[in-house]
């Protein structure tokens, strides 16, 4: 089950740096399609991941079959 508690201790490699760094890590919901009408049934759960260096984010899908 992944945990939706940022871990504040993680490393990992940021592009924008071009290095390893510090990041949060949490779980969001991001809704796929706006133009769904089934926007509950598009959500889909997303690793969010958080350079605190540089401020930026990447987002991996986590239901990628
Ligand atoms: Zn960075």
């Amino acid at each position: 089950m992944p945990t939706t508690a940022p871990e504040t201790d993680h490393h990992e490699f940021c592009e924008r740096c071009d290095r390893d760094t510090p990041h949060t890590v949490g779980i969001e919901l991001r809704t796929e399609s706006e133009r769904s009408e089934n926007v509950e049934f598009s959500r889909e759960p997303y690793r969010v991941s958080t350079c605190l260096i540089c401020d930026g984010t990447t987002a991996l899908r986590m239901n990628d079959a």
